[in-house]
C-alpha cells in the first residue's frame, strides 16, 4: 500500500479524494449525488446533464483512481488515520511532512483540517497524537513543540496568532532553513492550548462576501508544527534534530470567473489561482523528478505558498493532498476540475 511505499521510501506523494455529504439545502434543489466511490479507491464522476437510463452512459461517466477516495461516511478518524497518523513519526525524528486539503468554496477543506466542534479535523488530532509521542519519550528526548499559523492573502504574508499591520517577509536562513520573518511562534504544551489558538487564528483569517459566496475564503492559511529534540543521553554537547509538519486549508480553487468578480476580487483570484497554480507545478515536477530519478527545475519562487514550502516539498519531504470535492450537481464543474488536478498530482 501507499503508507508502506512512502515508508520504503519508493514514494514521497499521497493523493487522496474526500467527498463531503450534500447539504438539507443542496437536497431540496437537487438531490441528486454525482460521485460514486469504489473500493476506497476509485471515484466516478457523473455528468449531470445525462439522464439516466440512457444508452451509453459510461461515456458520461468520468473514472479516477487515488491512493484513497473517502466517501461521505468516512469519519475525521478515517482520514487522520490513513494520510497524516503516519507522517508524525517522521516528524518526531526530524523530517518535514506537508498535509494539504484543495478544493473548491464548500467542498469540505476547513471541515477536514480544522474541523468542527464535536467533530475536530487533521490539525487538532495531530497535536493530540504528537503529544502523546512525545510523552512516551521524554526519558529519552527533550522535546520543544513550537507552532505558527499564518495565512496567505493576495501573496502577502499574514500572522495569525499575533496579528500586525506589517508585512511579513519569507526569508531563507542556511541554517534554520525556510523562516518567516516576525512570525510568532507559540510554545505548544497541550491539546486544549492549540485547539484555542487555531479557533481565533481562523477567524481572523480574511474572508469577504463575493457573488457566488457569502464568506469564501480567499486566504491559504497554514499551520506549521515544528518539533525539536534534544538527546538527552548526549548531554549539553547534542546536536538539536528539528523536525516540521505543515498542515494547510488552501484558498478555494473555483477560477475567478465563475464569481463574475471585477476590480479587486478578479486581482484576488489571479493571485490565489498563482499560488495553486505553482503548488501544482512544483507537485508535478517533482513527481517527475521521482519518475525519472533525476534532477527537475522545481519551480518554488514562483509563489508564496511555494517558497515557503520549499524546504517542506520535495526531497525526503513527505506530501499528502486531501482533495474535497462536493457529489453535488451544481458544483459539477468545480468537482471536475478538483478531480482533474488531484490526478495530476500522482
Ligand atoms: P471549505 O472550507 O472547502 O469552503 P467547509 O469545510 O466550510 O468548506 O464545508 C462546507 C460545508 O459542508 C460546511 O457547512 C461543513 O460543515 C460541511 N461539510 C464539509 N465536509 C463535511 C463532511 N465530511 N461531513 C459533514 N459535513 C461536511
Ligand atoms: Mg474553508
Amino acid at each position: 500500500d501507499i503508507v508502506g511505499q512512502m515508508q520504503q521510501g519508493a514514494s514521497n506523494i499521497l493523493v487522496a479524494v474526500r467527498c463531503r455529504p450534500l447539504t438539507k439545502k443542496e437536497k431540496e434543489i437537487d438531490d441528486t449525488n454525482l460521485i460514486q466511490i469504489i473500493e476506497e479507491r476509485v471515484v466516478l464522476l457523473l455528468d449531470p446533464q445525462f439522464k439516466y437510463g440512457d444508452k451509453g452512459s459510461r461515456a458520461k461517466e468520468k473514472q479516477y483512481a487515488f491512493d484513497y477516495a473517502f466517501d461521505e461516511n468516512a469519519l475525521q478518524k478515517d482520514i487522520f488515520d490513513k494520510t497524516t497518523n503516519f507522517l508524525i513519526d517522521g516528524v518526531l525524528n526530524g523530517y518535514n511532512a506537508t498535509v494539504f486539503a484543495y478544493g473548491a468554496t464548500g467542498a469540505g477543506k476547513t471541515y477536514t483540517m480544522l474541523g468542527e466542534v464535536n467533530s475536530p479535523g487533521l490539525m487538532l488530532m495531530t497535536f493530540i497524537e504528537l503529544f502523546t509521542k512525545v510523552e512516551k519519550l521524554t526519558l529519552e528526548r527533550a522535546y520543544k513543540v513550537k507552532l505558527s499559523y499564518l495565512e496567505i492573502y493576495n501573496e502577502v504574508v499574514k500572522d495569525l496568532i499575533h496579528p500586525t499591520t506589517s508585512v511579513l517577509d519569507i526569508r531563507e536562513d542556511p541554517v534554520k532553513g525556510i523562516v518567516v520573518a516576525g512570525l510568532a511562534e507559540l510554545m505548544a504544551t497541550s491539546p486544549d492550548e492549540v485547539i484555542e489558538c487555531l479557533q481565533l487564528g481562523n477567524m481572523r483569517r480574511t474572508c469577504e462576501p463575493t457573488e457566488a459566496n457569502q464568506t469564501s475564503s480567499r486566504s491559504h492559511a497554514v499551520l506549521q508544527i515544528t518539533v525539536e529534540y534534544k538527546d538527552k543521553a548526549s548531554g549539553t554537547e547534542s546536536e538539536i534534530i528539528v523536525g516540521k509538519l505543515s498542515l494547510i486549508d488552501l484558498a478555494g480553487s473555483e477560477r475567478a470567473s465563475h464569481t463574475k468578480n471585477r476590480g479587486i476580487r478578479l486581482i484576488e483570484g489571479a493571485n490565489i489561482n498563482r499560488s495553486l497554480l505553482a503548488l501544482g507545478n512544483c507537485i508535478n515536477a517533482l513527481c517527475e523528478a521521482t519518475e525519472r530519478g533525476g534532477k527537475v527545475y522545481i519551480p518554488y519562487r514562483d509563489s508564496k505558498l511555494t517558497r515557503l514550502l520549499k524546504d517542506s516539498l520535495g526531497g525526503n519531504c513527505r506530501t499528502v493532498m486531501i482533495a474535497c470535492i462536493s457529489p453535488y450537481s451544481g458544483s459539477f464543474f468545480d468537482t471536475s476540475n478538483t478531480l482533474k488536478y488531484a490526478n495530476r498530482a500522482k
